[in-house]
């Protein structure tokens, strides 16, 4: 028993560590190679951003150590994605009332709707900084954009705080698949028809303020992430691409007693029946690990190769917070 919390305790700090050197390595290239002072800090006064760098290392560090325990990862997911999200829309807000710092692009502002993601680039026909952001994240974390990045869903998780209601989510492909062709159209007919920016910034907050009442008026209700299980063509395309990257989440055939308990514990809706039948989550699961501790029997596991669950969640965290709290430096618009 000794043994296994000493086992425990060292893991925690190693991953710890990691985080803080590798955020601080991140950060510090940034700080001493890229020409515009891309860390806020430093925009104010000259040398501030190393303390800024120091503080959001620790920051990583601290998160890595306590979503460690998988029994933490639910609370602690939803206030760090919570304040990711206040940070990135706050200094939008400063931003826009003449505070240019506070924006990467003051002169290209775009709108922060996730869908934008994807249309923005077909409509510009130019991929930005917020698309690289965004696919590479794919490539070194699969889906934890939906988990522990993205700026609105956020927004989806703190509101669907509800047990989730029983049962799957029903036509939740076909609403994917039209708000999906929507978007990809919708800014190819802009495209091609020559509509303004204006047109394509009114037709772009039209879909985030919809995106809005659906997490008002059904993620609440349902206990479930509406908006980004049905609504936002980012999450879809995540859901799909996410099999570039070699995380996975699977249930243990020899250990899972079948006794749907764990169902209640996935807001994306990736632990319905059959997923459970099938022994892995469904294609909405973001491996935000809210459900390791639901599982009595302990079968719901991470994947990485060869290694064995504990690694590969570990080295699943240490990618994701590392690039939760080097976002938190970087992400602005
Ligand atoms: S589904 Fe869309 S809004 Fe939700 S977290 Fe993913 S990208 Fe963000
Ligand atoms: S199945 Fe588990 S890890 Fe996957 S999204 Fe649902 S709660 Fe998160």
């Amino acid at each position: 028993m000794k043994r296994k919390s000493y086992t425990d305790n060292r893991a925690k700090y190693i991953l710890a560590l990691s985080v803080f050197v590798f955020v601080a390595l991140n950060l510090s290239m940034v700080q001493l190679k890229v020409e515009k002072k891309m860390i806020l800090a430093e925009r104010f006064w000259a040398g501030a951003g190393w303390i800024e760098i120091f503080f959001i290392s620790l920051y990583g560090a601290v998160v890595a150590y306590f979503m460690h325990n998988p029994a933490n990862v639910a609370k602690w997911r939803k206030y760090t994605w919570g304040l990711f999200s206040a940070v990135f829309f706050s200094q939008l807000i400063l931003g826009i009332s003449g505070f240019e710092n506070f924006l990467m692009t003051a002169d290209k502002l775009h709108l922060p709707v996730p869908a934008m993601i994807i249309g923005g680039p077909i409509y510009r026909y130019e991929i930005g900084f917020m698309t690289i952001l965004f696919l590479s994240t794919i490539v070194l974390s699969g889906p934890a954009w939906c988990s522990h990045l993205c700026y609105f869903g956020a927004l989806d998780n703190l509101l669907a705080k509800r047990k989730p209601e029983k049962g799957k989510i029903k036509h939740k492909t076909a609403f994917k698949a039209t708000t999906m062709v929507l978007i990809v159209f919708g800014a190819l007919i802009m495209r091609f028809a020559g509509a303004s920016y204006t047109t394509a910034a009114i037709s772009g907050g039209s879909f985030g303020i919809i995106g809005i009442l659906v997490i008002v008026l059904f993620s609440r209700r349902k206990g479930k992430m509406m908006h980004c299980t049905t609504y936002c063509p980012a999450g879809t395309l995540i859901n799909y691409a996410r099999f570039l990257n070699p995380f996975r989440m699977y249930i243990d055939d020899n250990s899972c007693t079948l006794c749907n308990v764990c169902t209640s514990h996935c807001r994306y809706d990736a632990l319905n029946r059959e997923n459970i039948e099938n022994k892995k989550p469904g294609i909405n699961c973001t491996l935000c690990g809210d459900c390791i501790t639901s599982c009595h029997a302990g079968s719901i596991k991470y994947k990485l190769f060869k290694f064995g669950p504990e690694t590969s969640r570990n080295i699943w965290l240490f990618i994701t917070v590392s690039l939760h709290a080097v976002f938190m430096a970087l992400a602005r618009l």
